[in-house]
């Protein structure tokens, strides 16, 4: 038995530093929550044998390097877990011995990242991760980029509240989506996405994934008397506060709560892996106190797990805009979260090594995140003797060599003709954020290939209304309709196009920023590599990107087209850049001005990157005030909100 403790310990330990530091972890949390369990379990039978560096008595995982430590003046805890309805019953009847008017609050458990936000006179001071429980990492400039957490109270309290930062399931497609394009390895779920987000060193990554919050527990002493009370109080404060919540005393009402909250798991836009029980009221919840890592006055339900066995029959290759060749495997159909999977995703060629993964194979399904289904392992047991899998070594369209460069995951097709990367290319191309051609879809795009009507972006500008009508189920009036619609796509400012023409690592942002800096794209495509890798936010990796487009026949032929069928090659947007000095603030202008009028000292400000606002609130980020201001300064001071004059404004 001791042998196997220690077994469990160290491969537990080797999961968790996967999971906590990595954000990569390598098994599913059912099968984690299994071997802790297996754990737990002999560790109560041989109490004598309970190794010291048992994840039993510990919380969460060490803290990372390159991030400022942050001692917790409060820890943060684990909760115990119960997998079955038995288990809460036992849960209820501990508390209901020494409490037997007991009631409980049921609340959603967010499968994010725990944090905690301290304020000081109402303002935020400091923003940590969980880390060990007692020493966390100091994310306060990471979380001042999300969204929903409020810079300054509306009250100059002193406050220390914990809650979970979370990605919304949309935004974790998209972040995938894009690293898969660009050869990176992608984030196994949302929750390992949105710890990854807040572990970056760079601000605007974490300010454009759009990471969420859910406010749920005041650290230290309260003058609420429920957990209920809390959270309404939280949401006068301004946090986000999650609306399904219930309170009852009755096992049996949470139960049912559970059930409907499981039904209805897989239409929320986060992911949550269970429900949390806790004691609503706080004086009880203080004489409960707490074990080693949990309280005692709270348990998690955990959704069973979605994952089940399946055969693999084949596997697709399928080339993407970029030319990464995404392996997709076809399996024996299984029932998983309440719909029929067939197909799941094997990531890449590095993964299928990793894993071992053979056609043939019986393997663990799950739906990564609630949503794509993936391949996590291979069931050894049931291999007889299928052999490695044959890895492609033509691309699947167009046969030509594919190369697995030695920095990514994947394989790649770089020819620039491929056909199934033209398609996808077009596809993007007409896309909203690109060129917003309405009406050019993947249908329409398939059949303009098969009519042999365009093989690159510059055909579609050579389309009449008369060719789309030749098309099957396009009629007089669809065809004129899509032909306005590429007619007026030629105005667009030139980020736009920038964006459509698909140069790696080069995204919508991007885009703007260069042109706000080289005017037009043929400036662009003859800058130095020097005067590309300077601008803020950008980098040597990007500017080699460009060079290395621009420098091909391929797209100078396509720039002389696209120009000469009177494209706008040119920036017509604002100039207004994020690393502009007041970019993304919200500033309040009040009182009278000496040397400028109102609306010059907007239009400044709004050079400047700010958002002028009428009135101050919370979201304000700073007040310019002149002479004589009013009850807005008032406010603003009140909010502890800080306050510039204008020979500030002037200075910037
Ligand atoms: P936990 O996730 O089981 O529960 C505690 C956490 O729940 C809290 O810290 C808090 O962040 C969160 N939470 C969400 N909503 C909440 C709410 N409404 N109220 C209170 N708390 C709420 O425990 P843990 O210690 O964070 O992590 C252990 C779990 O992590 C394991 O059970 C496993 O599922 C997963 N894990 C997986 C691996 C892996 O390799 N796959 C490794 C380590 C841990």
């Amino acid at each position: 038995m001791k042998e196997r403790m220690n077994e469990l310990v160290q491969l537990l330990n080797r999961y968790a530093k996967e999971y906590y530091t990595k954000d990569s972890p390598s098994v599913s949390d059912a099968e984690y929550d299994r071997l802790y369990r297996e754990l737990a379990e002999l560790e109560e039978r041989y109490p004598q044998d309970v190794l010291p560096d048992s994840p039993t008595h510990r919380v969460g995982g060490p803290v990372l390097e390159g991030f400022e430590k942050y001692t917790h003046e409060y820890p943060l805890f684990s909760l115990q877990d119960a997998f079955s309805r038995e288990e809460l019953g036992a849960f209820d009847q501990r508390v209901k011995t020494e409490f037997p008017q007991a009631e409980y609050l049921a609340e959603l458990k967010i499968d994010g990242l725990s944090i905690s936000l301290t304020y000081v006179d109402g303002i935020l001071q400091v923003g940590a991760t969980r880390g060990d429980g007692t020493v966390g990492e100091n994310i306060t400039e990471n979380l001042k980029r999300v969204q929903d957490i409020p810079l300054h109270l509306p009250q100059p309290i002193n406050l220390t509240v914990r809650g979970e930062c979370y990605l919304p399931k949309v935004s974790f497609e998209n972040i995938n989506a894009e690293r898969r394009e660009n050869g990176e390895p992608e984030f196994a779920n949302p929750r390992n996405a949105a710890a990854g987000t807040l572990r970056q060193l760079d601000t605007r990554i974490v300010a454009k994934r759009r990471l969420a919050t859910f406010i749920y527990q005041e650290a230290g002493p309260t003058a609420a008397e429920s957990q209920e009370a809390v959270l309404e109080s939280f949401a006068k404060l301004g946090f986000t506060v999650n609306p399904r919540h219930m309170v009852s005393s009755s096992m049996d009402d949470i139960w049912q709560f559970i059930e409907t909250v499981a039904k209805e798991r897989s239409q929320l836009d986060y992911d949550i892996d269970g429900i949390v029980i806790k004691v609503n009221s706080l004086a009880m919840q203080e004489e409960l106190g707490f074990t080693v890592k949990a309280p005692r006055w709270a348990i998690a339900y955990k959704f069973p797990a979605e994952e089940k066995e399946a055969e693999i029959l084949s596997v697709d290759w399928t080339v993407g805009r970029t030319g990464v060749v995404t392996p997709t495997a076809n399996l024996t159909p299984v029932q998983l979260a309440g719909t029929t999977v067939s197909r799941a995703t094997l990531h890449n060629v590095d993964y299928i090594a990793d894993k071992d993964i053979r056609i043939g194979d019986t393997v663990v399904v799950y739906k990564a995140g609630d949503i794509i289904p993936a391949v996590l392992h291979v069931v050894k047991s049931k291999r007889h003797q299928q052999e490695a899998m044959p890895i492609p070594n033509l691309c699947p369209s167009c046969q030509s060599g594919l190369i697995h460069f030695e920095d990514e995951v994947a394989l790649r097709c770089v020819n620039p003709r491929c056909p199934a990367q033209l398609k996808e290319k077009l596809i993007h191309f007409a896309s909203r954020n690109a060129m917003n051609i309405a009406g050019l879809g993947p249908a329409i795009v398939e059949k303009l290939f098969a009519a042999d009507l365009i093989h690159d972006v510059a055909d579609i500008y050579q389309l009449s209304t008369e060719n789309l009508m030749q098309l099957e189920g396009i009629k007089e009036k669809s065809a004129a309709k899509l032909y306005k619609a590429i007619q007026a796509s030629k105005e667009n400012s030139a980020e736009k196009l920038l964006f459509g023409l698909g140069i790696r690592h080069v995204g919508s942002k991007v885009s703007r920023l260069l042109l706000e800096k080289f005017d037009n794209i043929p400036q662009l495509a003859a800058a130095d590599f020097d005067e590309i890798a300077a601008i803020d936010g950008l980098g040597t990796v990007i500017a080699q990107s460009l060079k290395t487009y621009f420098a091909t026949s391929g797209a100078q032929k396509l720039l002389t087209e696209l120009q000469a069928s009177g494209l706008n090659l040119a920036y017509l947007g604002k100039r207004v850049s994020d690393d502009a000095a007041l970019s993304g603030l919200t500033v309040v202008l009040t009182g009278k001005l000496e040397k400028l009028t109102r609306s010059q000292a907007k239009e400044k400000l709004q050079n400047l990157g700010a958002n002028v606002a009428g009135s101050v609130s919370k979201k304000t980020s700073l007040v310019v005030a002149g002479s004589d201001a009013g009850s807005k300064l008032e406010k603003a001071r009140n909010l502890g909100i800080e306050i510039k004059d204008e020979a500030w404004l002037e200075s910037l």
